[in-house]
């Protein structure tokens, strides 16, 4: 079903909510990585243009339910202000008869931006109440908070259920329409890259996307459950012994799909982390007992090029080894390369795999960054996202 998106809505003289993700990290008083407020201008300066009167929430950090000034949104009003050229207003809360008052005070086209919706322990149980005092505040609502969609809190679902018409912002728009086009409607060779931690965190993606992926490259700590699960020899390298039958059934699920799960055939090892010892570089089969891997090896790096060279489109979510340590960042960093190097529509999604094609100073190369981790596995694992689902249908 499609939702309604901000052109729809009449935002002349009206007193528009919009949930925002401004949940960046704060060093001393100052925002220290703005990205996320950037990401949202867009919307933001659609909502001044029509003559909204504009009231910006979001969540910042985890305070527990409770005001706590290390979480507060004061610096982040500094820095918008900063960015759209114009005052922003900052209310020291984000519900109560103050605060509508202010919400009730602002001009055409002015903007105030609320203190940290998490002050509220109401916010994260989805309180009918809370939800409520946030909707008084306000005539229409405009989700553009991806990256918070897949939690069903006051905020992104709740206060839905009390506004006339709830629409979604540019951002949110984009981000569904590419990882909607890649899970729904994807250009063949669909190729998709997996890494990161453990298999446990991607087990509904990986099986979700066996229905319309054609090849599955797995890297990272989590491709180890897969070869162990092949009876190949690991060393130390970090395994979820309790997922080896279901990393059997997946690989079985995936034969019978005609979908090929590629794995590393060689990796990067060490004896120990911090500090390195005893680097080299082996096929997977001469892994050492007391022998840990930590990237994909050049082998394995040529051959999933290859892999991704072939593809139109591209889903890439987790690194493929430990790529914060120089000594095992290169197949993270060529898988990068490799992913922005191709003429086809490629989404990285997923805090690691973003910090990576920064790294690689590639990010510009890429169709779609998702800003949001947790919501982009949610998406790609076949689940409707309730801040999504909360919206008013077109
Ligand atoms: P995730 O949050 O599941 O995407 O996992 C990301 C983390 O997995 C990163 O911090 C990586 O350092 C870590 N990681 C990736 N490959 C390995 C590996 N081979 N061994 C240990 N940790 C790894």
């Amino acid at each position: 079903m499609k939702k309604l998106t901000i052109k729809d809505l009449d935002l002349q003289g009206k007193k528009l909510f919009i949930r925002v993700d401004f949940n960046v990290p704060i060093e001393n008083g100052k925002v220290s990585d703005d990205t996320r407020i950037q990401a949202s201008l867009p919307t933001i300066n659609y909502a001044i243009g029509q003559g909204a009167r504009v009231i910006l929430a979001s969540h910042l950090g985890r305070p527990k339910g409770g005001p706590n000034p290390k979480y507060s949104l004061k610096p982040v009003a500094d820095r918008l202000a900063e960015l759209l050229g114009q005052p922003v207003k900052f209310a020291t809360d984000c519900v109560g008869t103050e605060i509508e008052a202010e919400a009730a005070q602002l001009g055409n086209g002015e903007v105030l931006l609320l203190e940290n919706v998490r002050f509220h322990a109401a916010e994260e149980k989805n309180e009918e109440n809370f939800s409520r005092q946030l909707a008084a505040l306000c005539d229409l609502y405009v989700n553009d908070a991806f990256g918070s969609a897949h939690r069903a809190h006051s905020s992104t679902a709740g206060i839905t259920q009390f506004v006339s018409q709830a629409a979604s912002g540019f951002l949110m728009e984009k981000e569904l329409e590419y990882l909607g086009k890649a899970l729904y409607n994807p250009d063949h060779p669909f190729v998709v890259i997996l890494g990161g931690a453990k298999v446990s965190d991607k087990i509904e993606v990986i099986e979700n996307l066996l229905k319309s992926a054609d090849v599955l490259l797995i890297g990272g700590a989590m491709a180890y459950t897969f070869l162990k699960a092949q009876g190949l020899p690991i060393g130390k390298s970090l395994v979820e012994n309790d997922k080896l039958d279901l990393a059997k059934q997946l690989m079985e699920k995936a034969r019978a799909r005609k979908v090929r799960l590629e794995l590393p055939i060689d990796h990067v090892v060490a004896t120990q982390l911090e500090p390195v010892e005893g680097i080299r570089t082996v096929k997977i089969s001469e892994t050492a007992e007391n022998e840990a891997g930590y990237d994909i090896g050049p082998e394995t790096v040529e051959k999933y090029r290859k892999e991704i060279g072939e593809a139109k489109t591209v889903v890439w979510n987790g690194p493929m080894g430990i790529f914060e340590n120089s000594n095992f960042a290169h197949g993270t960093m060529e898988v990068a390369r490799a992913v922005a190097s191709i003429d086809a529509t490629t989404v990285v999604g997923g805090g690691d795999s973003v910090a990576a094609v920064n790294q690689a100073g590639v990010s510009d190369k890429i169709s779609h960054v998702s800003t949001g981790g947790g919501a982009s596995l949610e998406f790609l694992s076949g689940l409707e996202l309730p801040g999504v689902k909360a919206l008013t249908d077109k």
